[in-house]
């Protein structure tokens, strides 16, 4: 069957990730969570103390950085290196949670992270999640879902995912952080987060995981018999 690739955005902790990675599984495609590339760079931003607004100091600090996926095949977990060491638990903090968005809107950031974005395409089969995929990295996407989720239970989910982790977090830390993150992520000048005009809806706030994906799996199937 004729591979396509599949873009899947929308704003934070709305399930993309999960979505993207059992839609990806499930038709044996490569999947990409887009976003944690912008998390490793904030990483390294945040251990090398990288002034945000300094353009030299951006542009040095993107020379040294080596992004790379590496699939575990006992927890099916895609991990992302920085430089080849596994910090993917380290990204997903809410250190970096606070500044990834304003890390995401440097242009230069931008263009490094999507130029890799698209030689990961290149072969199709793949399906990436993040927030302008489907408009900037993939325009010429075959598949594009834009996913919603009622934001009070964007903000559940999200807690309760932080505070297996970390019980000093609380629903308060978590709602401004997603809040400040749509933000920001919606009206950046480089590439904002918006749905792509020939972008199919899916409003996940009353459906199971399975129930998003057999809806996902079945536009999949529709455009790969389409095109
Ligand atoms: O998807 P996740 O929430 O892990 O993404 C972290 C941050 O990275 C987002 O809040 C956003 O600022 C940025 N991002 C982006 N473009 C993408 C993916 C993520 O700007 N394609």
């Amino acid at each position: 069957m004729k591979k396509i690739i599949i873009a899947i955005d929308g704003y934070s902790s709305c399930g993309k990730s999960t979505l993207a990675k059992a839609l990806a599984k499930k038709l044996h495609y490569v999947f990409i969570d887009s976003g944690a590339m912008y998390r490793a760079i904030t990483l390294y931003f945040i251990q090398h103390k990288i002034k945000t607004h300094h353009e030299n100091e951006v542009a040095e600090a993107l020379k040294h950085i080596h992004l790379a996926f590496e699939f575990h095949p006992e927890t099916e977990q895609n991990n992302m290196l920085l430089n080849g060491i596994n910090v993917e638990a380290e990204i997903r903090n809410m250190a970096v949670s606070a500044k990834v968005s304003e890390v995401a809107a440097i242009p230069a950031v931008r263009k490094f992270a999507v130029a890799q974005q698209q030689q990961m395409g290149r072969l199709k089969g793949i399906v990436m999640d993040g927030r302008d995929i489907g408009t900037t990295v993939f325009p010429q996407a075959e598949l594009k879902i834009f996913v919603t989720a009622d934001p009070a239970i964007r903000v559940e989910r999200r807690f309760k995912e932080l505070f297996a982790q970390n019980k000093n977090i609380t629903i308060e830390d978590v709602k401004a952080n997603l809040e400040m993150r749509d933000y920001i992520d919606t009206n950046r000048t480089e590439s904002p987060l918006r749905k792509a005009n020939d972008a199919k809806e899916l409003n996940n706030s009353n459906l199971t995981k399975e129930e998003q994906l057999n809806i996902a799996y079945k536009w999949a199937m529709e455009t790969t018999h389409q095109k």
